[in-house]
């Protein structure tokens, strides 16, 4: 982690570290790292370059999201930030986040997969019969998830889970309008030739209680994306994202004790994989 002047460090999650100044109250410094994590396990070592890809990506869909609030201040006018953290660091607003992450699929797969093989449902949500992995749903599906404290797994929940957790009228908000963002990115991703599969997004209440988008968005750690060309031959499996790591260590690593230092090969190969959507997108 990096030392900041002016800056105290927050808190760090798994890719993230947050700092705080006191001469920028209710702000915060919001900068990704390199750290990748799989199976809720930071690996090592990191993939040079993939705080500023996710950053870059993130900052390009706050802008294409016109309209939707988020947590982004213009940090040009006000504060000078360290240059060793220029390109991946955002400044925000603090928010009062809602414990709730909020998953829309477009296409049945992941723990969506896992669920509907053994329920025909995912998170509570009734699907036809017969899908397969990697199938486009009948229509986009909010599956939430409840944002588990540092150290436990995130675990899936119904939508009446987020009404006892929220309440009623801030649960269909957020329902609300990661349908409607979902629904605008894959659009714009599909004008690419890029298929959005699913993402998470994350939403805090400012101070006047608006609900705000936060955290990264749209993010290839945050979003599964495809191929549009690929998909349609079959091949649901070329995903622009950390599924190489995935693929890599379920053949490689029995899941218990600390993961293997990922080899050469697999860093440089998801690092392309991150630049090619990021070529994919903003062009
Ligand atoms: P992971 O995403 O790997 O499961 P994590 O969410 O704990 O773990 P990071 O994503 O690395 O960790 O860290 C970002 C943290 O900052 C998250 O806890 C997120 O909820 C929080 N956050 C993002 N934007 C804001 C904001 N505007 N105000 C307050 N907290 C925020
Ligand atoms: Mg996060």
């Amino acid at each position: 982690m990096t030392s900041l002047d002016g800056w105290e460090h927050a808190y760090s999650g798994k890719v993230r570290d947050l700092y705080t100044s006191p001469s920028q109250p209710g702000r915060m410094l919001v900068v990704a790292s390199d750290r990748v994590s799989a199976f809720d396990h930071v690996l090592e070592p990191g993939i040079p370059g993939k705080g500023a890809l996710l950053t870059k990506l993130s900052l390009w869909w706050f802008g294409q999201l016109e309209g939707v609030p988020n947590h982004l201040v213009d940090a040009s006018t006000s504060v000078s930030l360290p240059e060793l953290i220029e390109g991946r660091s955002m400044l925000v607003r603090q928010l009062e986040m809602f414990p709730i992450e909020c998953v829309v699929r477009g296409y049945l797969s992941g723990s969506g997969w896992k669920e509907y093989q053994s329920t025909q449902r995912v998170c509570g949500v009734p699907l036809p019969a017969g899908l397969n992995d990697g199938d486009r749903l009948p229509e986009p599906i909010y599956t939430p998830a409840w944002k588990a404290p540092m150290g436990q797994h995130d675990e899936n929940i119904t939508f009446e889970r987020t009404v006892e957790l929220v309440g009623a009228e801030v649960a269909a908000s957020l329902r609300d309008l990661s349908l409607q963002i979902f629904a605008r990115a894959s659009a714009i991703a599909e004008s690419r030739g890029v298929i959005l599969a699913d993402t998470k997004l994350e939403f805090g209440a400012d101070a006047d209680g608006t609900i705000t988008l936060a955290d990264e968005v749209l993010t290839s750690d945050s979003s599964r994306y495809w191929d549009a060309e690929l998909y349609a031959t079959g091949d649901r499996t070329a995903s622009f994202d950390k599924q190489i790591v995935r693929n890599w260590l379920l053949e490689n690593w029995s899941g218990t004790g600390t993961p293997p230092v990922l080899p050469d090969e697999i860093v440089e190969r998801t690092a392309a994989r991150y630049r090619e959507l990021i070529d994919r997108l903003i062009c």
